[in-house]
């Protein structure tokens, strides 16, 4: 089947014209909406507005911006089957599965509505050895947040940040992706559905354009989920004006098979992982390593699984799909070059390899290698590509061979062992016996090394990496016996070395150097030197528990 691009920008440039976003479904080639871009001006409009609205929205309090996003949280709900619909047609994927984008956005909505105060809530610090000091440490919103998000999971990946950010007191400026702009449309219209969050978020609809538009604003902080590229020029321009980036992106992630895994399981939940989404999962299995003695077993048991798998495209919430159209005319490109590159290089295909449009069959690749494109770069798509490895060391040393490293997935019986694997290799998190799935568990914390990016959505990680720590040191002006007196005044050196040593000294001979000295010079007066000795100590004791 041949479709039209995904979509279409007429008229002129940005700047000063409004272009026109065609909104294709993937799964149909039929054009079912169309959004107009934001202009330059537009975009630095709503980037002012917001900025006066954080100073009414940062002063609520916690609670009230919970009762709220509570508000949102029930129209996602009452909502919830004009929503898939969208996702549906923008995007491809089936309706649950685009309900499961939604799932997991209440889940993590509900848990930080739970704990957000909690997690907020300013906190009393030792003061040290300033103890005529209170000190304490205060999470304060950073202002206006702008929020760039991709197509892949254009739900989850905007709403998520966007309610984070809004809890933590700041105002947002969203910028949606254009390959899925019907769905940036709906949650716009969602947050305008409550008349107490809408004056508190601006969507600008529009491609990469309208995002360094955005970015060119100087918010006060951004947040971008896309790929590494984007992450790069979005770092790259606000360093300029050293804006603080948040940045969440792409990844090659690995799955190993250890001589003990269940393969059953590991053949089903790899292909799951591997094919969820047409593999345009950020988490994605993209590379499997198989030790030698399982590895003829496991490739079969995958072959038969994905013999099973039903591609198709339905907008109908009950249907036998497994995996539906790829959602964007570039991925297909990108994942005939990979599988191109790598059948080039020796490469066997051992099932699908075969595209039509949007639809590619589900493909599983063996006799791979670190030379392919297919072995390195993200492929997001529906390839897997399986490579025998001698042993667990050779399979770490693989899977560790890579500029990016957001998830991964060990498999085994043992599952310390496969614990002890998990933890020598370089990710921001790992699946045991199971793949995908931590995505899912709000109080994970999630996000890359490597070039996958610096940000840690979910729990609390996630809502503080939204505010600003201010602290304070509190108490009435320095007495004269106050150290902050003491080490700010003339002819003091001595005392204050002492002082060092019985606070800091990382031995009880160190620590005691300053009393034996005092002792030494003040031969003759041992019981007032007991006192101070003990008086001495006792501070030091405490000094070291603060
Ligand atoms: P992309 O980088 O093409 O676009 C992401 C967003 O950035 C879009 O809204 C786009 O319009 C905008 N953009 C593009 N150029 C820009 C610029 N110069 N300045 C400002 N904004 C700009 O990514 P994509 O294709 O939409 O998404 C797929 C990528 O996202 C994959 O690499 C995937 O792995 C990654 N991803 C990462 C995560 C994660 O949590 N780490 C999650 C999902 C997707």
């Amino acid at each position: 089947m041949s479709v039209q691009r995904q979509q279409v920008v007429t008229n002129g440039r940005l700047n000063g014209h409004a272009e026109t976003i065609v909104c294709i479904n993937p799964g149909t080639g039929e054009q079912f909406a169309e959004v107009t871009m934001a202009t330059a001006a537009q975009v630095a409009e709503a980037r002012q507005e917001m900025a006066a609205a954080a100073q009414v929205w940062g002063h609520k309090s916690v609670a009230e911006r919970v009762w709220i996003v509570r508000q949102l949280q029930a129209l996602i709900l009452a909502e919830m089957d004009e929503l898939t619909a969208v996702i549906n047609q923008d995007g491809g994927k089936s309706r649950q599965d685009a309900l499961n984008e939604l799932f997991v956005t209440v889940d993590s909505m509900n848990q930080y509505c739970h704990h957000a105060a909690k997690w907020l809530r300013p906190r009393r610090v030792s003061p040290g050895l300033q103890i005529f000091k209170r000190g304490w440490v205060e999470r304060r919103p950073y202002g206006v947040v702008a929020v760039i998000s991709p197509w892949n999971y254009p739900f989850i990946l905007t709403m998520q940040p966007v309610v984070t950010a809004l809890l933590a007191g700041n105002t947002v400026v969203v910028k949606p992706s254009e390959v899925t702009a019907a769905t940036g449309v709906a949650m716009e219209k969602l947050f305008q559905r409550v008349p107490e969050l809408a004056p508190f978020v601006r969507f600008v609809h529009g491609d990469g354009r309208v995002g360094a538009a955005l970015v060119a604003t100087r918010p006060d902080l951004i947040y971008v989920t896309g790929s590494v590229r984007t992450g790069r020029l979005i770092t790259q321009a606000a360093a300029e004006t050293l804006t603080p980036v948040i940045t969440e992106l792409g990844s090659k992630d690995p799955m190993i098979v250890l001589d003990d895994a269940d393969l059953a399981a590991a053949a089903r939940w790899g292909v799951w992982g591997a094919f969820y989404n047409a593999g345009q999962t950020c988490v994605a299995v993209e590379r499997v390593y198989v030790l030698a003695a399982v590895y003829d077993q496991f490739v079969q048991a995958v072959l038969a699984e994905v013999a099973r798998m039903k591609v198709g495209y339905s907008p109908d919430i009950d249907n036998r799909f497994d995996m539906g159209p790829l959602t964007f005319a570039r991925q297909g490109e990108i994942v005939e070059a990979h599988l191109a590159d790598a059948v080039a290089k020796g490469a066997k295909i051992m099932a699908g390899g075969g595209r039509n449009g949007y639809f590619m069959e589900p493909t599983v690749v063996v006799d791979v290698d670190h030379t392919m494109l297919l072995m390195q770069d993200e492929t997001f798509g529906p390839i897997l590509p399986i490579m025998k490895v001698a042993d667990i060391s050779e399979a770490v040393r693989l899977a560790n061979d890579s500029y990016l490293g957001l998830g991964a997935s060990v498999w085994g019986q043992d599952v310390a062992r496969a614990e002890r694997v998990a933890q020598r290799l370089e990710t921001g998190s790992v699946n045991i016996n199971d793949t995908v799935v931590h995505f899912a568990i709000p109080h994970l914390p999630f996000g890359g090394v490597k070039q996958s990016g610096n940000g840690r959505s979910h729990g609390e990680a996630d809502l503080l990496q939204f505010t600003q720590t201010v602290s304070y040191a509190v108490g009435k002006p320095p007495l004269p016996f106050d150290i902050a007196t003491m080490l700010r005044s003339p002819g003091n050196y001595h005392k204050s070395a002492a002082i060092m040593k019985l606070a800091f000294g990382t031995t009880p001979q160190q620590r005691l150097e300053p009393v034996a000295e005092f002792l030494q010079k003040n031969k003759g007066k041992v019981a007032a030197v007991g006192g101070i000795t003990a008086v001495l100590l006792a501070l030091s004791r405490l000094i070291r528990r603060s």
